[in-house]
């Protein structure tokens, strides 16, 4: 058996992960390497099921394809009916959020 820590311990540990991994999937989609970008994602998509920390909600990524939303990078957004339409260049994933979610983050 291996020595437990406390479950406050790896979330913390697990959020920090997840940060960074959302970082350097930033910066892979800056380099022009979508593929390490989406492994990124998904790493630290494993990390937050795995320690259930909540992937940040201000940080978006793409629910179809995995690539983090940069808008003038790789997503088109636009306003249309009182939502944020935000597209995803690679694979064309729309996502709509309505305006009183985006005020509140
Ligand atoms: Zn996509």
């Amino acid at each position: 058996m291996s020595r437990r820590l406390p479950n406050a311990t790896i979330q913390q540990i697990g959020a920090d992960r997840i940060d960074k991994l959302l970082t350097m999937s930033k910066e892979a989609v800056r380099n022009g390497r979508d593929d390490r970008a989406r492994r990124y994602i998904d790493i630290a998509m494993g990390i937050s099921g795995k320690t259930r920390v909540k992937m940040p909600k201000e940080r978006r990524f793409c629910k179809n394809c995995h690539l983090p939303m940069m808008p003038g990078v790789n997503c088109t957004v636009r306003l249309s009916n009182h939502k944020v339409i935000m597209r995803c260049d690679a694979c064309g994933e729309v996502r709509r959020l309505p305006y009183i979610r985006e005020q509140r983050t």
